[in-house]
């Protein structure tokens, strides 16, 4: 350990940001007897109406779905998600969408869920353990490791003797650890923006659309997507690059782009002008982070260490899936939090690389694969070969949305069965079950991975 006294004994447990990652890091931490105290520059969502300025809904796979298990709150969160079938993909033209389903079998789903009521289930459960204080409107300014000092934004200051940095992207905490010399990071930002809109209820105040699906307008070099919230809205977000953003600079100009591109969508939504003129336009970046901790004083959580592109809906996931990780190694070293600290960042620093780029590869098969030819065949026959060989093969989507195996190894794995389905195209001779049958055989799911914690239909 690289301090004689224990980080606790050195000063209070802080965990920054009270998002999905510092809210169930602080559940764990509470589990594991500490107490904890949060520090959340926003207002209490489940107190006040905060317009959360990016997604309102998210998908929830089975990585996230495992850490909500094991803190004990699935049940809550089964109460508010809606289960996605697969994708409903809109073509021009073409009245009846078609559905492409996630997976051949019957929990292979994602769920919308609500990003302010997941996180409130999980404020709720972290006060429930009673070891957890929570403080908002509580901006953190800077970090001062020489003295072990916080300083607000409003310039009070407390002491600390460990610290999570749980504060997302934009981490002060991850900025401190990099002054100290512990850390090295820049974003890669998109040359693509994201602006979300609403597509309202019927009059009734059902769903216009299926909500048992995450729909796409595939355009190309850009496209809507729609995940369905329970009160029968639909969150929509448009993505598109940035010199499209910028031709939208008219009541005119965008009028006439969801009517030419989205004519279906724009008919279910009258006011789509006001909405693209009334809501922020958002940036989308990949966050490269080196040196996750700094000793046993610090450490960074999800999108803090990790903050990947949305299009594979994996952000809070790998973050929920992080902190378990974390949560694992300080289980086993309760007396090392420097090596804890050191054995969580070299066991998900590659699997954060790896979904980082998958989430990029991702943007593509949504926005154009979903629609070409060559994609659909190589996709219906990966999943054939899953029926044939289901000990040894899942798709690349499937293994990072229903498997717990590590993100590094389902990246590897899909490049070999994606060099073995080009091949196999390429020479319809070629013994394609001896190959798929030399590769190894898939990992069993996390042992708390319950493929019925969520209802599914
Ligand atoms: C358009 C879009 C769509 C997405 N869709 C999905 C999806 O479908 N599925 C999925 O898994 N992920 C998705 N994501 C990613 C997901 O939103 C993030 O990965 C996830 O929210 C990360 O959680 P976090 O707790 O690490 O960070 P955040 O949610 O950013 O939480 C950080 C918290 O820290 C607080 N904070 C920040 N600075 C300070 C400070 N100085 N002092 C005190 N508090 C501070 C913030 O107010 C915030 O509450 C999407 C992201 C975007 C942008």
């Amino acid at each position: 350990m690289s301090a004689a006294t224990h980080p606790t004994e050195r000063g209070p447990v802080v965990v920054v940001g009270a998002g999905q990652a510092g809210a169930i890091l602080s559940i764990y931490l509470a589990r594991q007897g500490h107490n904890v105290t949060v520090y959340e520059s926003r207002p209490d969502l489940r107190r006040t109406d905060i317009d959360a300025g990016r997604s309102i809904n998210l998908a929830l796979a089975t990585r996230g779905i495992v850490p909500l298990i094991d803190v004990g709150v699935i049940e809550d969160v089964d109460a508010i998600t809606i289960p996605m079938r697969g994708r409903m993909v809109h073509v021009d033209g073409d009245p009846t969408p078609d559905l492409q389903p996630y997976g051949s079998q019957e929990h292979e789903v994602i769920h919308s869920v609500s990003r302010s009521d997941l996180n409130a289930i999980l404020l709720d459960a972290a006060e429930a353990t009673g070891n957890v204080t929570l403080e908002f409107d509580t901006a953190v300014s800077t970090i001062d490791f020489d003295s072990s000092t916080i300083t607000f934004e409003d310039g009070r200051q407390t002491p600390f003797g460990v610290i999570f940095g749980a504060d997302g992207a934009g981490s002060r905490v991850r900025k401190a650890m990099g002054l100290a010399g512990a850390c090295t990071f820049s974003t890669e930002w998109l040359d693509h923006d994201y602006k979300e809109l609403t597509l309202p209820p019927n009059p009734d105040g059902s769903h216009r659309i299926d909500p048992n699906a995450l729909h796409i307008w595939p355009k190309g070099e850009f496209m809507l997507i729609a995940l369905a919230n329970p009160e029968g809205d639909f969150t929509v977000t448009l993505f598109a690059p940035k010199t499209t953003f910028a031709e939208l600079d008219s009541a005119a100009a965008i009028q006439s782009f969801f009517d030419t591109e989205f004519g279906d969508f724009t008919t279910l939504v009258p006011d789509v002008v006001d909405q693209f003129l009334d809501n922020p336009t958002g940036r989308l970046g990949t966050l490269h982070a080196d040196g996750w901790h700094y000793e046993d004083r610090a450490v960074i959580v999800g999108d803090a260490a990790h903050a990947i592109v949305p299009f594979h809906g994996q952000g809070m996931n790998a973050a929920l899936e992080s902190v378990r990780t974390l949560d694992q190694h300080m289980r086993a070293n309760p007396n090392d939090w420097e090596a804890a600290f050191s054995m969580y960042a070299a066991e998900r620093k590659p699997d954060a690389d790896a979904i980082a780029a998958m989430a990029l590869d991702n943007y593509i098969e949504m926005r154009s694969g979903v629609v070409d030819p060559d994609y659909l065949v190589k996709r219906e026959f990966a999943l054939d070969l899953e029926q044939r060989h289901p000990a040894h093969v899942k798709p690349r989507y499937n293994m990072v949305m229903f498997s717990t195996m590590p993100y590094s190894e389902a990246q590897t794995r899909a490049a070999r069965l994606a060099d073995i389905i080009t091949s196999a195209i390429a020479d319809p001779a070629l013994d394609v079950d001896a190959l798929v049958d030399a590769l190894p055989p898939l990992p069993s799911l996390d042992p708390l991975a319950d493929p019925k914690a969520l209802s599914t239909s």
